[in-house]
C-alpha cells in the first residue's frame, strides 16, 4: 500500500456528468483537485474512433453480433449499444454484480463516464416534483425547493448549451435556451390535434444539451454548432453536445488545478475519528492492482448512483460500521428509477408529399399531466411522454418496372409514430442495494447486490399511459395503434432506462436522510454526494440536468465553507 503524501484540496470520485461539474467548479475556485476515475482516459476527439465512420465501414455494418450479445447479456439490451459505441460501455463479464431481483445495470467506465453516451434531454424540475413527497406522503420531504435550484439551473444551462423554446409551462420551468430544433409536419399535426382535444396537454420540442447557435462561452470551450448527425453516442468531434470530455474537464484542466487519475478504482473513503472528518480515499490501480491512499480536505462522491452507494457502504470505521455517515441504516434504501415500460407505435396516412431533411437529436415531449395539481388517479405521480414521427428511409412497397420502379424506390416510406413514457417511480424501503458479504471483485471491492423491482403503482401508471397515449394518437388520426408492456415483450427490467436514483437521499432530518440541503453527509460534513444517489424522489424529467445544478451549487458552497475554515 502506497500511503505517500498525495494531498489535494479536493478529491472528486468519478469523471462523468456530475464529477465533471464538481471538477470544473472546484478548479475554477482555485482548489487543487484530483479526479479519480476507474476507467481509461478518453480524450475529446482523439479517442472517438467511430465518430466519422459510415455503416459499411464497420465489420458488421454497425450491428450487434451474436458474440457481442452472448458476452454482454445485460449491456447488449441497451438501445445505444452497437459496434459504434461498444467501447464506451463496460463489458458485463468484467464487472459482475448480484441480481437478487432482475436489474439491468448499464455502465460506462471511462473518463467522461456516461456523459459520452447520454441522450442529452435536459428538463428542469418544478416545485410539483420537489413538493411531491411531502404532499403525497412518500419518501421524505426534499430539503430544497425549485427556488433554491433555479439560479443553478440557469448557471449550468448557459455553460452546457441547451436548445429549446421558452414554453411558459408551470410544471416544466423554462430553461436558458439556444434556438430549438423543429417538429416535422406530422408531429405538428399531432400537436395541433392534441391541443384541440386535450387543452391541458401541451406538446413541445424536447430541450436538449446541443449547441444550435454557439455563444461566446461555448466557443471558448472549443465547441461548435450541432450538425444534426445524430451519431452523438460515438462522441462528437464538434463538441456540439455536452459531455464532460468536451466541456467541463478541459475547462477545469485550463485552470492548472486539475489532476486526472484514470484506471484507478476508489475502494472506500477513509474516516478519521479524532478529526471527525474524512481524510482521503483508498484506491486500487485497475491494471497493476497497486493500492494507494490520496488525501484531501473535501471529497465529492460522483461515481453514479449505485457506485456512489457502494463506495459509501464500503467505507466502514468503528464510528460508521455500516458505511460512512450511515447511522440510521437507510443508506442503499429507497432506490428508485424511471418507468419506461409502456411503448406505443402507430402509422399516419397522408402527408406523402411532406419531407424533412437531416436528422434531429431530440424528440417531441409532453410534460406530465397526471396528478399535477391534485391527486386524481388511483396511482401516485405521473409520466412525461416523448414521441417522434418519421418516414422509413425508402419505399419498401415500391413496384413496377424500369423508370417507375426506380422512381418509387427513391420515395421515402410510410410515416410511423413511436411514443414512450418516462414515469416517476415512488421510492420504497424494500427497493434497495447492499454489499455482498462473501464475494469481491478483482480489485477487492465487495459485489453489489441489487434488490429493486416495479411496484403495483408502476403498473397502474403504465396502463394509464398506454390508454391515454393511444387515445391521443387516435384523436390525431393515427392508424395501426399498438400498445406494449416492454417488460412482457422485451424483458425490460428496472435500470435499463439508466435513471437509477437514491440510496443516499437528501433531507432535513438526519434520522430519515443521509445528506443535508447542501448535499453534505449529515455526519461527515466534508463529504458531498451530488449524483443520482442524493435524489429523494425521481420526478418525471430526465435527471442529469438536476445532478449538474445540485453539483455546481454544492461545490460553490463547499468552497465557501472551506475558505471560512469550516471543512
Ligand atoms: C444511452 C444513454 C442515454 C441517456 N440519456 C439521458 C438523457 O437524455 N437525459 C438524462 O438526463 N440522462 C440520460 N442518461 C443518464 C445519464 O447518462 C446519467 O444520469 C449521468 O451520466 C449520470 O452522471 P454521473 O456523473 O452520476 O455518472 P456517470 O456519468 O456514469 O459517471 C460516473 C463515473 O464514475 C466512475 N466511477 C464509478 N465508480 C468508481 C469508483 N469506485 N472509483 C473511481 N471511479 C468510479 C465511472 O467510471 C464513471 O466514469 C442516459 C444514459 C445513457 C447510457
Amino acid at each position: 500500500m502506497d500511503t505517500g503524501e498525495y494531498t489535494f484540496d479536493a478529491i472528486v470520485i468519478g469523471s462523468g456528468i456530475s464529477g465533471g461539474w464538481a471538477a470544473k467548479e472546484l478548479c475554477e475556485k482555485g482548489l487543487k483537485t484530483l479526479v479519480i476515475e476507474r476507467g481509461r482516459m478518453v480524450k475529446h476527439v482523439k479517442d472517438y474512433p467511430t465518430a466519422m465512420l459510415d455503416p459499411w465501414q464497420f465489420k458488421h455494418h454497425n450491428n450487434k453480433t451474436r458474440q457481442m450479445v452472448e458476452d454482454n447479456p445485460i449491456i447488449s439490451k441497451h438501445y445505444a449499444f452497437d459496434e459504434s459505441t461498444e467501447h464506451f460501455y463496460i463489458r458485463d463479464d468484467l464487472h459482475p454484480y448480484i441480481q437478487e431481483k432482475p436489474f439491468d445495470w448499464i455502465r460506462g467506465y471511462q473518463v467522461g463516464g456516461k456523459s459520452l453516451l447520454w441522450a442529452r434531454q435536459t428538463q428542469r424540475w418544478s416545485d410539483y416534483e420537489f413538493e411531491a413527497p411531502k404532499r403525497d406522503g412518500f419518501a421524505t420531504d426534499w430539503p430544497i425547493r425549485y427556488a433554491d435550484l433555479a439560479p443553478w439551473y440557469s448557471y449550468v444551462e448557459k455553460f452546457i448549451g441547451v436548445s429549446g423554446n421558452r414554453d411558459g409551462l408551470e410544471n416544466l420551468p423554462d430553461s436558458e435556451v439556444l434556438p430549438p430544433f423543429e417538429m416535422n409536419a406530422v408531429e405538428l399535426h399531432i400537436k395541433d390535434k392534441i391541443k384541440q382535444e386535450f387543452p391541458d396537454r401541451p406538446v413541445i420540442i424536447g430541450r436538449c444539451a446541443h449547441i444550435t447557435k454557439p455563444e461566446d462561452i461555448h466557443l471558448r470551450q472549443g465547441r461548435a454548432t450541432c450538425m444534426a448527425r445524430s451519431l452523438c453516442q460515438r462522441g462528437c468531434p464538434f463538441g456540439a453536445y455536452f459531455s464532460s470530455n468536451a466541456s467541463t474537464l478541459p475547462w477545469a484542466e485550463k485552470t492548472g488545478n486539475l489532476t486526472i487519475q484514470p484506471n484507478t478504482v476508489v475502494h472506500s473513503i477513509i474516516y478519521d475519528e479524532k478529526l471527525g472528518r474524512a481524510t482521503g480515499v483508498r484506491t486500487v490501480d485497475t491494471i497493476t492492482k497497486k493500492e494507494t491512499i490520496y488525501n484531501a480536505h473535501i471529497i465529492f462522491v460522483n461515481g453514479s448512483t449505485l457506485n456512489s452507494n457502494l463506495i459509501l457502504l464500503n467505507s466502514k470505521s468503528s464510528k460508521f460500521p455500516k458505511g460512512l455517515g450511515n447511522l440510521n441504516s437507510l443508506m442503499g434504501r429507497y432506490i428508485a428509477f424511471h418507468n419506461y415500460r409502456g411503448r406505443i407505435t402507430a402509422t399516419m396516412e397522408g402527408f406523402e408529399d411532406r419531407y424533412y431533411y437531416g436528422r434531429r437529436p431530440t424528440q417531441v415531449f409532453m410534460p406530465s399531466f397526471r396528478n399535477v395539481y391534485q391527486q386524481e388517479t388511483d396511482f401516485l405521480r405521473g409520466y412525461m411522454i416523448a414521441f417522434n414521427a418519421s418516414r422509413s428511409s425508402w419505399n419498401k412497397s415500391a413496384n413496377g418496372i424500369g423508370q417507375h420502379l426506380k422512381d418509387s424506390l427513391t420515395e421515402a416510406g410510410q410515416w410511423t409514430i413511436s411514443m414512450m413514457m418516462q414515469g416517476e417511480t415512488v421510492p420504497i424501503y424494500d427497493n434497495h442495494i447492499r454489499l455482498s458479504t462473501t464475494t469481491k471483485d478483482q480489485w477487492g471491492v465487495p459485489l453489489l447486490i441489487t434488490s429493486i423491482d416495479y411496484t403495483e403503482n408502476d403498473e397502474k401508471l403504465m396502463r394509464d399511459f398506454l390508454r391515454e397515449g393511444a387515445a391521443m394518437l387516435e384523436k390525431a388520426g393515427c392508424k395501426n395503434i399498438k400498445t406494449a408492456d416492454q417488460k412482457e415483450v422485451g424483458n425490460r427490467n428496472p435500470g435499463l432506462e439508466v435513471h437509477e436514483m437514491g440510496g443516499v437521499r437528501m433531507g432535513s432530518d438526519p434520522d430519515t436522510s443521509l445528506l443535508n440541503k447542501w448535499n453534505q453527509l449529515h455526519h461527515c460534513k466534508n463529504v458531498f454526494v451530488t449524483d443520482g444517489a442524493c435524489m429523494t424522489s425521481t420526478g418525471n424529467q430526465n435527471p442529469s440536468l438536476t445532478y449538474m445544478a445540485l453539483t455546481a451549487r454544492a461545490a460553490n458552497y463547499a468552497v465557501e465553507e472551506w475558505q471560512k475554515g469550516n471543512l
